[in-house]
């Protein structure tokens, strides 16, 4: 096996990748902000350690995945304060939305999703320990981060600080290099936060934005952890806070591996509410423009900018659905008798190409999860499988070693439609007119008709009735 190789962002290069812990690895990744709903751009920080956990996984380790949800920050006290309902109601439409389209997206769920205003308690504590540790300090109800006392402050972020102004606070979330300052931990209640305070040692108020990842990272994985995962932006200040916080708290190294995912453009333009062009998964389109979005994203490096254009999204749609025709086409030929098809390559060929694309799909995506390059590793045995269906030359047992390929690589990547084997559920009747084309396929099948197979294939799912080929015989579900 290669050793797996992933590009750490302060040590900006491809290093060696070991897990604490033998077997096991411990990820967190940033969430999102539930003050409004996530944009297609913050989904790719999402489907980014999707790919990255089902790979890891794929490759025999367990993974414990950990995404928080930002449900106090500057817009969030913003907008409930300008729209007179509670923080948790407000913050709730958009909990729901965000796990709605992550469900659309397949993404698979991490195994926890804390919110940072259910762990405002743990928050003070780590407050406290930085105050008594010489790292925080209090000013007028708020705490801040003494920059100066950590004394690789910008070292991750690769900053040249030379020429700092000591003692200049900032006490907004976000703000840019040109600000390096010391950093709000605790902010003091004001008359714009209205309810939204908790109380604390050094008075009412609320949690810095930087400070619940730190917080919330070390309670669920340790003060220790393998990999840390955000958005290209969150460089800094974000993670670099996130470090200087957890390191002058434990006095030990935060996270292992700092992995960055680059931006979504569209059409060439950053997204942003101002320019509005800020696109949510919805208006992309339906169910098979969302899924061409995930194939789009995924099979883009995920350290290269992704320009959106509708171009892109079409032929993102196009490879999809040809890798589903072939996945049907397999799962048909591979539940047959035998007799269809007799295999014209020797006995193991077609093993042996299978084999080669699998170990070029493993070694392209241990090199820092180059999917690019595992996409072309199941193309390349893609024409072939084709080749070898459409001159009726694949047995069965050779498209059930192909199908197997393409199953194993859905589990990474996920382009593959969703089949549900189970039984149809009761509730759901077919019209009479279905019962029979299905009877007529059934038929069409045992006289190895294909053509008519899939023909009436085709007309159930015009009318939302899946046929799936299993080796119980045909089953059907409702799209
Ligand atoms: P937020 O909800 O603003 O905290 O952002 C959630 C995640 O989306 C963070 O990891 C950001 O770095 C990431 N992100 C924001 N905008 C984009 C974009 N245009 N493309 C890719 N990732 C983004
Ligand atoms: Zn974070």
């Amino acid at each position: 096996m290669t050793q797996i190789r992933f590009y750490d962002t302060p040590r900006r290069e491809k290093v060696a990748f070991e897990p604490l812990e033998e077997g096991k690895i411990r990820m967190y990744s940033c969430g999102p902000t539930v003050w409004d709903y996530a944009h297609i751009g913050n989904f790719r920080a999402f489907l980014f350690p999707d790919v990255l956990k089902r790979y890891l996984q794929y490759r025999g380790f367990v993974v414990e995945h950990v995404m928080n949800l930002t449900d106090v920050d500057d817009r969030i006290v913003k907008q409930v304060g300008d729209g007179g309902t509670t923080l948790n109601e407000y913050v709730q439409t958009y909990i729901d939305g965000f796990f709605d389209d992550l469900d659309r997206l397949g993404i698979q769920r991490a195994d926890r999703y804390p919110r940072a205003t259910e762990h405002v308690e743990e928050m003070v504590q780590l407050i406290e320990k930085l105050v008594a540790e010489g790292a925080a300090y209090e000013r007028d109800g708020s705490v801040y981060f003494a920059i100066e006392s950590f004394k690789s402050y910008g070292e991750f972020a690769h900053l040249d600080l030379t020429g700092m102004r000591d003692g200049v606070r900032i006490d907004s979330d976000k703000y840019d290099k040109e600000h390096v300052r010391d950093f709000v931990l605790w902010k003091a209640w004001t008359e714009a936060d209205g309810d939204i305070a908790w109380p604390s040692p050094f008075g009412r108020g609320r949690p810095g934005w930087h400070l619940e990842c730190s917080c919330m990272s070390m309670k669920y994985l340790g003060e220790t952890f393998d990999i840390h995962t955000g958005g290209v932006d969150l460089i800094f200040p974000h993670h670099q806070n996130e470090i200087a916080q957890s390191e002058a708290s434990t006095h030990r190294p935060f996270v292992r591996y700092w992995m960055h995912n680059e931006f979504v453009n569209i059409d060439g333009a950053g997204m942003s509410k101002s320019v509005g062009n800020n696109v949510r998964l919805q208006d992309i389109g339906d169910r098979e423009q969302i899924q061409a979005y995930r194939y789009l994203v995924v099979t883009s490096h995920y350290r290269t900018i992704l320009n959106f254009t509708d171009e892109a999204l079409k032929a993102a749609s196009s490879a999809r659905r040809r890798l589903n025709r072939l996945a049907n086409r397999l799962r048909e030929t591979s539940c047959g008798d035998g007799a269809a098809a007799s295999a014209s390559l020797e006995p193991n060929a077609w093993n042996e190409a299978v084999q080669t694309a699998e170990d070029a799909f493993r070694l392209a995506l241990d090199d820092d999860l180059n999917t690019p390059r595992a996409m072309a590793a199941i193309f390349g045995l893609v024409g072939d499988a084709e080749r070898l269906l459409g001159s009726d030359e694949m047995a069965p047992q050779d498209a059930a070693v192909a199908l197997k390929f393409l199953t194993v690589t859905d589990g990474v990547l996920g382009f593959l439609d969703d089949v549900d084997e189970s039984e149809p559920e009761a509730a759901v009747e077919l019209t009479p007119n279905q019962q029979q084309m299905l009877e007529d396929r059934h038929q069409a099948r045992s006289s190895k008709d294909w053509s008519r197979a899939d023909e009436l294939r085709d007309l159930l799912a015009a009318e939302g009735i899946a046929v799936i080929d299993g080796p119980e015989g045909q089953q059907w579900t409702q799209t």
